[in-house]
């Protein structure tokens, strides 16, 4: 690490001062709590001329329990997400989420908007100036190969943010606003799949809340992450799974995966287990079908094959572990 590069910060009070701060100046930053742009400042990934420091606006960290569900702002902590009992009740794939992200001094300034927005990770990449030098940089940023896969055009970088997966599963939909309004979308539609531009942010824009549909009735939900250290790391695979029962089949299957592919996904294909009862035969099904879709690269200390069968194993277990929890609630 080095020292922070010259840069200037404004603090903005409205957000049409901070949409307006963004337009004027496109290699503006966003800065929330700044536990993924401080370091990769301090790496020498990024040298922006100006950080927009989103803590003073208005509302933005405020947690609304809404009569169609929930409605985040992009500010609010991963530890305020950990605190609030409504979601630990009804969202707790997304309380279990924010309480696997790193520690708790972390999470008390770490937000949402930053966790969702968080830049894809390689071994490669998340580097040293002098380390990345030494290495003729690579095709993400200063270099014309990618290391992972030399033979491609393309960044396999991992995208390892924790909150997506849970958000996903639970079906959330995300407000993007600029100088010119706001766009809402499913959050699925906020990422590329493309590890050196990863976000559909068009310039000038920025994410201004998140909105979670309210659960559906007897619907479960949990998310679970293989990591190297339990104590606190990035999702070598991680898996985010809401589900409901009817008569002992599954009615209802969302499952999402981080940690292994360039964008977080929701896994293609679940509809076909629908009807069928959580047994060993629909449990393999899903195992191939999170194994076709998970592409692991050589983008961590990790074999991408152990990655690919870690998440397969996390799927098949929390799918079991929520069947269970749901067959012993009441059934519709
Ligand atoms: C030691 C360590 C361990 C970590 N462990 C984990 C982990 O286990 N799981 C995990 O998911 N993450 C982890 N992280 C990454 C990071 O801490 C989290 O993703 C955190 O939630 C980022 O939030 P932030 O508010 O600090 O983001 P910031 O660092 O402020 O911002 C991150 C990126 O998002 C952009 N951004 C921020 N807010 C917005 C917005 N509203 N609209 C558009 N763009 C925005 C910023 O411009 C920046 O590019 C770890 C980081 C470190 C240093
Ligand atoms: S996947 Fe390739 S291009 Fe992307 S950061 Fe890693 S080495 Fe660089």
């Amino acid at each position: 690490m080095q020292g922070l590069p010259n840069f200037e910060l404004q603090r903005p009070t409205h957000l049409a001062e901070a949409l307006a701060l963004l337009a004027a100046e496109p290699r503006a930053r966003l800065l929330a709590g700044g536990t993924d742009l401080v370091a990769n400042l301090r790496r020498g990934l990024e040298y922006p001329p100006l950080l927009i420091d989103l803590g003073a606006l208005p509302g933005f960290s405020a947690i609304d329990h809404v009569a169609n569900g929930l409605r985040l702002g992009a500010g609010v902590t991963l530890a305020q997400l950990t605190r609030d009992t409504a979601i630990a009740h009804d969202y707790p794939a997304l309380a279990e989420a924010a309480a696997s992200v790193a520690g708790p001094a972390h999470r008390s300034v770490a937000t949402i908007g930053g966790n969702l927005c968080q830049d894809t990770r390689c071994v490669f990449y998340n580097q040293s100036e002098w380390w990345r030098s030494a290495n003729r940089y690579c095709l993400k940023r200063g270099g014309d190969t990618c290391h992972v896969a030399p033979q491609g055009k393309r960044c396999h970088a991992a995208f390892s943010g924790d909150l997506a997966p849970a958000l996903l599963a639970l079906d959330a939909e995300v407000e993007l606003v600029d100088a010119r309004g706001t766009r809402r979308m499913a959050l699925a539609g906020l990422y590329r799949d493309d590890g050196a531009a990863h976000l559909q942010l068009a310039p000038g824009e920025l994410l201004h809340c998140v909105r979670v549909p309210s659960k559906a009735p007897h619907s479960v939900s949990a998310y679970r992450k293989a990591r190297v250290r339990g104590a606190m790391d990035f999702p070598l695979a991680g898996v985010a799974c809401s589900l409901t029962l009817r008569d002992g089949s599954l009615a209802n299957l969302r499952v999402a995966l981080t940690g292994t592919n360039t964008r977080p996904i929701v896994l293609g294909g679940t509809e076909e287990l629908l009807g069928k009862p959580v047994n060993d035969t629909s449990m393999l099904r899903l195992g191939k079908l999170v194994q076709k879709q998970a592409s692991p690269m050589r983008s961590t200390a990790m074999s991408s094959n152990y990655r690919r069968l870690v998440a397969a194993a996390l799927a098949q277990r929390l799918v079991r572990e929520l069947a269970a929890v749901a067959a012993s609630a009441p059934q519709p």
